[in-house]
């Protein structure tokens, strides 16, 4: 086995000491020396060079220490390096830019069709929006040190490739050299959700541990797995594809090709065919002159129009008997529920809750947490953005040097 060196040394306790200042937001220097193990000479020397290259700042506590005197508090320099975050979906793309702790300096959402265009075209207007929303931030794009770019479909985030996507009819999808070498910067792809995971992860509802799932619902059904602190890919990268597991194989055509799957029952995609279908056999009256919309089936299962209560029970049960499957195998400590498709509330959760507790054994349904997470328009692209800051936080253990 080979013996570290001083400088791999170095960069590992380096990297401890920033991890935990990340982790704790405002902390003392022996603090740190007591969670690290590190020596309080170690610590002292380290974060004077942290401070030196900008990384962290000195913040004062308010109040004074038991003897009376000044406490000095480390914490990240937020400002220390920005990257950008960039979702995009069939109908729009949304983008933000956002500094080391993923506090959002500029945002945008632009409605634009990008199924079945052009890679090209599609690389245009995602050139475009950075381009746009760097500026918004005030920044030049030399201060940006990464960009992370989220999209639906089995990608496989090590080599860029995406093997199916619902956006594009083929495969291999090569988004992810095209914008690097546009832009001349270090560019990222990765399934949305596991976007979103990451995010959760390192500065959201996951913060600190180590098992937990993550649900999107919005036209596809995504799921981001970390166990023991890192996401599970599997083999060919592209692992957690709940929306896709088949529940019903005689059941409704799914978007990849398959019937019955949980996505062809609970993404919002296909609860709007089903409120079509309900309004075609007469069991809603529903009239409207511009479409059926999210927005007004939401709004009428919340005044208890029974057809569409319905449709959002059958969906809850589905995605609860998912669910309980996996919290029996994977045993996670929290199960985090976000995307769009939150609106439904009770209508959906309600029975998703029922089903997984009938389905679960009481000992994992127990120590299981389940929180419906408000959604916010920015989560997507800030999610996006957390896949390039968590390569700059990289361990130099993971053989990637860091960005910053
Ligand atoms: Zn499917």
């Amino acid at each position: 086995m080979p013996v570290a060196n001083g400088e791999l040394i170095r960069a590992i306790n380096q990297f401890n000491i920033l991890n935990t200042i990340r982790i704790h937001g405002a902390i003392s220097r022996i603090e740190i020396a007591e969670i690290t193990g590190q020596s309080r000479a170690s610590v002292t020397n380290i974060t004077a060079k942290l401070i030196q290259e900008n990384l962290i700042i000195e913040k004062e506590a308010v109040g004074t220490s038991a003897r009376g005197r000044r406490r000095i508090l480390l914490i990240l320099n937020s400002d220390a390096a920005y990257v950008v975050g960039v979702k995009v979906s069939a109908f729009r793309i949304s983008c933000a830019v956002t500094d080391l702790q993923a506090g959002i300096k500029s945002s945008i959402i632009v409605p634009v069709r990008t199924s079945e265009r052009s890679e090209k075209y599609l690389a245009d207007l995602i050139e475009d929006i950075i381009r746009h929303s760097v500026e918004d931030a005030r920044l030049r794009m030399d201060r940006i040190s990464g960009i992370g770019i989220g999209i639906p479909g089995f990608v496989d985030t090590r080599s860029g490739i995406c093997y199916w996507t619902p956006l594009f009819k083929k495969g291999n999808y090569g988004l992810k050299d095209i914008v690097q070498k546009r832009l001349n910067i270090k560019t990222y792809v990765e399934n949305d959700s596991n976007t979103i995971t990451l995010a959760h992860q390192w500065f959201g509802e996951g913060k600190g541990i180590d098992n937990f799932i993550v649900v999107t619902i919005e036209d596809g059904v995504g799921m981001g797995i970390v166990s023991n602190g890192q996401i599970y890919r599997g083999s060919r990268g592209i692992a957690a594809e709940f929306g896709h597991v088949v529940v019903d194989p005689d059941g409704r055509p799914c978007r990849c090709g398959k019937k019955g799957c949980i996505e062809a029952y609970v993404s919002n995609f296909s609860i709007l065919k089903a409120a079509t279908a309900a309004i075609k056999e007469g069991e809603w009256k529903f009239t409207t002159d511009h479409g059926l919309k999210m927005d007004d089936v939401w709004s009428a299962a919340e005044k208890g129009e029974t057809a569409l209560v319905n449709i959002f029970k059958k969906a809850g049960n589905i995605l609860g008997e998912g669910l309980s499957g996996l919290i029996q195998i994977l045993n996670p400590d929290k199960i985090i529920i976000s995307g769009e498709g939150v609106r439904a509330g009770d209508y959906l959760f309600g029975p998703m809750q029922e089903t997984i507790q009938a389905h679960s054994n009481k000992e994992l349904y127990d120590t299981t947490q389940i929180v419906i997470q408000k959604w916010l328009d920015t989560d997507w692209a800030r999610g996006a953005a957390s896949l390039v800051l968590q390569e700059l936080y990289k361990s130099p253990l993971n053989k990637i040097k860091p960005a910053i």
